[in-house]
């Protein structure tokens, strides 16, 4: 499902060489895996996953997902791809604050899902069922805890039954209570919906208890 080779991430730097924060030689994901990705801070998992969502744009090397390279499709259709094919599950919710829960999943449906109206709505309160969160609707971001805002996130990241969800130090801003609840239901929820889902960490014991485990170290190394 996804395909990375030779992959480069360099930034300008005035009056010097470039900037290489990333460097992969080959990582690979089947459909439905879930993968946690580890690395100390600085090592290149936020960058990873912006490449891999075609957020940012590669300097070298290819990115193939669900059949689509990355490097040969053009801003707009990237933008569509993304939204109808990826899920994206921030550290710090990145939920729009004038917005209800039920909106905030809602505003995603929007672009990238093929449903009517009324069935995106009826999805998107299915969805904030399965997270439990029913009876917080109406309630805008300020008014949910934190727990409870990263897991609209999680629900508005499966609104368009992605293929893969990108999950960006998801529990990082949580309490321990809160982290396990929300990771166990990331997990639970991808596994459901038959999306992988690639999860950033520093946090080792996370990541152990996902089915595989890839360290940027491991990736970058070796080179040949
Ligand atoms: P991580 O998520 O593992 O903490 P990041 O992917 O955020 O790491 O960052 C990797 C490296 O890329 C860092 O050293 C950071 O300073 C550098 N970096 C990120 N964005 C830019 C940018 N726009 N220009 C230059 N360097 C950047
Ligand atoms: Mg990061």
């Amino acid at each position: 499902m996804l395909e990375i080779d030779r992959l480069v991430k360099s930034y300008s730097q005035q009056g010097g060489e470039p900037l290489r924060v990333l460097s992969i030689r080959r990582f690979a994901m089947a459909a439905g895996e879930r993968t946690a990705l580890t690395g100390p801070s600085g090592s290149g998992k936020s960058t990873l996953l912006h490449l891999i969502a075609g957020i940012l744009r590669s300097t070298e090397g290819t990115i193939r997902l669900l059949g689509k390279t990355l490097e040969d499709t053009g801003e707009a259709e990237l933008d569509r791809f993304r939204a109808a094919h990826i899920g994206y599950v921030f550290q710090s919710f990145n939920l729009l604050p004038g917005f209800t829960a039920l909106e905030n999943v809602l505003v995603a449906m929007r672009f990238g899902s093929n449903l009517s109206r009324s069935d995106r709505k009826g999805r998107a309160i299915e969805l904030l069922n399965k997270v439990g969160l029913g009876n917080r609707l109406h309630h805008r971001p300020s008014q949910l805890s934190q727990g409870e805002q990263q897991r609209v996130s999680i629900a508005r990241a499966l609104a368009n039954r992605p293929s893969l969800v990108l999950a960006d130090e998801p529990t990082a801003s949580l309490d321990l209570a809160n982290a396990m609840r929300v990771f166990e239901l990331l997990t639970n929820a991808c596994e459901e919906a038959g999306a992988a889902l690639l999860l950033c960490t520093h946090d080792l014991e996370l990541a152990g208890r996902m089915e595989r485990q890839v360290q940027m170290r491991e990736l970058s190394e070796g080179g040949d």
